[in-house]
């Protein structure tokens, strides 16, 4: 197992990058901490593939260097690597049997074959195929070959790092539940040092003790689910995360208030002066409607969730979106809201910024 580290790490698919659009992977140093479980999540297309690519050595960074247990790695081949990667779609061995796919790795390692049935009886189990253990892979449903996938990335014990790049895209929607428990447990019980690429929040947040937050080529929030829900470095980060994701106000910002249009909020902090764009943020569930006096809403409908409602509205000609209690009464007359006062974040240019003492 290892600890990984990203130095001044970047790249470009293009042969001459002239300016930071260019990269697909903006410059970033990072430790990935050894036995840590990690998710890697963003939206489509924000560079996750191209970081894990980089990492198992796939792909070549077009800058800074790859260290493994501090030793540089950069120009290493996979092989020597010593990872195991798990891909969107399956790759197995049609020819060969279920046992046989699951029982690869290890053979190339010269395994003892006592070890190996030992071995693959285990993965088998875990991913819920012991009795198709003799079954050629051919044949087997997308879904079953994407399980036999996963049971050879975790086959091993001795990797440096477990890396899956969104492994469970294929698996229908009851399984999925499953296998993520299983890698979980596997995380337990081994300790590897794990990432695992998902586009799916509520996958990213129940898999990993820490979730990296990728935009745009960039890590803009590396923490624990609490830390993104409570604390957003970015705006992204904010309405990307949580359902619905937080609300982002352009605010005047002056001191220890926030102007929006002709309504002031008070903060908990001052700010000194800002400059560019400036908003705030609020979670829906720090908003509270109300008949009194708060920023003028127009609700456009509420919807049920079961837990709780959630009141689609408008304000300011923007969407916003509020959290009520499930036995909440929304009357006519709550056309304003409040917000929680140490729940609210500043940004200046979708960055969060920490206000002086108060
Ligand atoms: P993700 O895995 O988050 O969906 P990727 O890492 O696959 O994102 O892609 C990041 C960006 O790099 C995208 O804009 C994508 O189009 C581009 N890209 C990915 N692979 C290649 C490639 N082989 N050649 C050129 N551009 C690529
Ligand atoms: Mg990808």
């Amino acid at each position: 197992m290892a600890k990984i580290t990203l130095d001044n790490l970047a790249h470009s698919y293009l042969p001459n990058p002239a300016s930071e659009d260019d990269y697909a992977l903006k410059e970033l140093n990072h430790d990935w901490t050894d036995g840590e479980a990690y998710a890697l999540l963003g939206a489509s297309g924000c560079g996750k593939s191209t970081l894990l690519n980089i990492i198992s050595g796939l792909l070549q960074p077009s800058q800074g260097r790859i260290l493994f247990n501090d030793k540089d790695v950069t120009q290493a081949p996979t092989t020597e690597r010593n990872i195991a990667q798990v891909f969107q779609f399956p790759v197995v061995y049609d020819t060969m049997t279920v046992h046989d796919n699951l029982a690869f790795p290890l053979r190339n390692r010269g395994d003892s074959a006592d070890y190996i049935r030992q071995r693959v009886q285990q993965i088998a189990t875990m991913i819920g195929m012991e009795s198709e253990l003799n079954r050629k892979a051919r044949g087997l449903t997308a879904d079953a070959k994407q399980k036999i996938s996963l049971g050879r990335g975790m086959v091993r014990e001795d990797v440096n790092a477990l890396l899956f790049d969104e492994p469970l895209t294929v698996i229908d929607p009851h399984m999925k539940w499953e296998l993520r428990t299983q890698l979980k447990s596997l995380h337990h019980e081994f300790g590897h040092t794990m990432i695992y690429v998902t586009h799916d929040q509520t996958e990213a947040l129940t898999f990993a003790d820490k979730v990296v937050v990728m935009y745009d080529g960039r890590v803009v929030q590396i923490g624990t689910p609490q830390q993104l829900f409570e604390t957003p470095e970015h705006t992204f980060v904010g309405y990307f995360i949580g359902s619905p994701g937080m609300n982002v106000l352009p605010a005047e910002i002056s001191g220890t208030t926030a102007r929006i249009g002709d309504h002031t909020l008070e903060l908990t902090t001052g700010y000194g002066p800002l400059t560019g764009k400036t908003e705030i943020g609020i979670r829906p569930e720090f908003v509270t409607l109300t008949s009194g006096p708060g920023l003028e809403i127009r609700i456009k409908r509420v919807e049920d969730v079961g837990r709780h409602k959630i009141v689609r509205a408008e304000l300011q000609g923007r969407a916003f979106n509020i959290i009520a209690g499930e036995g909440e009464e929304i009357s006519a007359d709550m056309t304003r809201v409040r917000f929680e006062t140490k729940a609210i974040n500043v940004y200046q240019n979708d960055w969060r910024v920490t206000g002086d003492a108060a």
